[in-house]
């Protein structure tokens, strides 16, 4: 009995490691970096997903078609809405990322995507796979980017998690290898850990930061993070101009709500689930995972989002149209800058900033508060009273 389960535990084993030395040599043909300048149309997909999401990102699609129209009209940008990526298809399909819509999303360049639900177990909905998890590894977006800033506390951080190994590759993959015995796997290539570092310290030295950090529990997980910590040294020797630490998760966690030490973190870098939670962690200081934004960034494919999810609870209390869409309109910034237009970021972010600051009309997710579609109107009034400012000093 023993021998057998021995026998499927390898076997097992052995698939996945197959499975592992042919992605190390998918990973080994880099591919070009896509041009945006070049492309006409750039294409931009909306998808709704599940719960709150659809409420939210249909403002944010309000705001980028008022910001974009010039550019729709002159055929450089073209919007597609993608429907049918929700809990109800999915779970009908049986499929994390059904294939009609996958190709859909890969017809696109760029996309804007609203959470999905991803079931969890008890849920009535069956087992499925992470829709973004399968996102991710299909469009082989490897790095999530997600920004954090509170200018009042001296919080500047940006962070790099590393998207597409870790925990999070097999998650669906670990096995009951008996009633007792459970065991999951991790997985971080030379190749995997070696472009989300360069990311970080390219990013670091083309915006002039001389300060980033790498996170990792290299003194426990020995093989996998001890890899990312070496392959860190390699790339830091790349770029001698950037300075560079090495913190355990533990204590940088502990040490970002330290309000001395934190506010010198700026770049950061981290394997997948670290990254996971201490960006969740960070987006806290900033007022909560309603108001941060999160890319998701590969060579060829992008895809841009909020970084809470579904929010069902929010849906069944039937409170969803006051949800805070400044997430996934965050989100449309990153989005904008992402595919060069760094104007019209920079109008959105500020309108932003200037509603955060202000707080005419206030989200608190109850009826209390203003809607989702009232707080996006008052972004859409903020960005032309800006214009018009703009456009009064420069005629003075
Ligand atoms: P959640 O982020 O959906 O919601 C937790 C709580 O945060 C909500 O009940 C609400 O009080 C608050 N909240 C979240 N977004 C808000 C917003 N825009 N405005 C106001 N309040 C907001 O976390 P959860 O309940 O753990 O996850 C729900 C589902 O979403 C799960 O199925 C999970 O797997 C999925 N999920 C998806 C993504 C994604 O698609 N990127 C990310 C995280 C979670």
């Amino acid at each position: 009995m023993k021998e057998t389960i021995i026998e499927q535990s390898k076997e097992h084993f052995g698939i996945i490691i197959s499975e592992q030395l042919n992605r190390v040599e998918t990973l080994k043909k880099t591919d070009a970096w896509i041009d945006y300048e070049a492309l006409k149309p750039i294409v931009i997909g909306i998808i709704g997903g599940d719960g709150i999401g659809p409420y939210i990102i249909k403002e944010a699609k309000r705001i980028l078609g008022f910001l974009l129209e010039d550019k729709v009209n002159s055929g450089k940008i073209q919007f597609k809405e993608i429907a049918s990526l929700t809990i109800e298809r999915r779970a009908e399909l049986m499929q994390a990322v059904p294939d009609d819509v996958l190709e859909e999303i890969k017809n696109c360049h760029v996309i804007l995507k609203g959470p999905t639900t991803t079931p969890k177990k008890g849920d009535t909905w069956p087992n499925l796979e992470s829709a973004n998890v399968a996102l991710r590894r299909e469009m082989d977006l490897f790095a999530n980017v997600r920004p954090v800033k509170v200018p009042e506390q001296g919080i500047d951080w940006i962070f790099f998690r590393e998207n597409t190994e870790g925990a999070y590759i097999l998650g669906s993959k670990g096995i009951n290898v008996t009633e007792d015995l459970a065991v999951d796997f991790k997985v971080i290539t030379t190749q995997g850990a070696e472009r989300i570092l360069r990311m970080a310290f390219d990013y670091a030295k083309r915006n002039r930061i001389n300060k980033v950090t790498v996170v990792t529990k290299a003194n426990i997980i020995k093989a996998t993070d001890g890899k990312f910590l070496s392959v860190a040294e390699q790339i830091a020797e790349e770029y001698p101009e950037v300075e560079w630490d090495h913190w355990f998760v533990d204590i940088f966690s502990a040490k970002l709500i330290d309000p001395k030490r934190r506010k010198e973190f700026r770049v950061v870098v981290l394997p997948n689930l670290y990254g996971d939670i201490i960006t969740d962690e960070a987006a806290e200081f900033q007022g909560g995972v309603g108001t941060a934004g999160s890319a998701n960034i590969g060579t060829r494919y992008a895809m841009f989002e909020a970084i809470h999810g579904s929010a069902p609870r929010m849906v069944e209390e039937g409170r969803a149209e006051y949800a805070n869409p400044s997430s996934i309109m965050r989100a449309a910034v990153m989005l904008l800058r992402h595919i060069g237009f760094d104007d019209d970021a920079k109008k959105l972010e500020m309108a932003l900033n200037v509603c955060a600051r202000d707080k005419k009309h206030v989200i608190t997710g109850r009826s209390d508060g203003a809607t989702c579609s009232e707080f996006a109107d008052y972004v859409l009034e903020t960005i032309q009273n800006n214009e018009i400012r703009r456009l009064a000093i420069r005629s003075r």
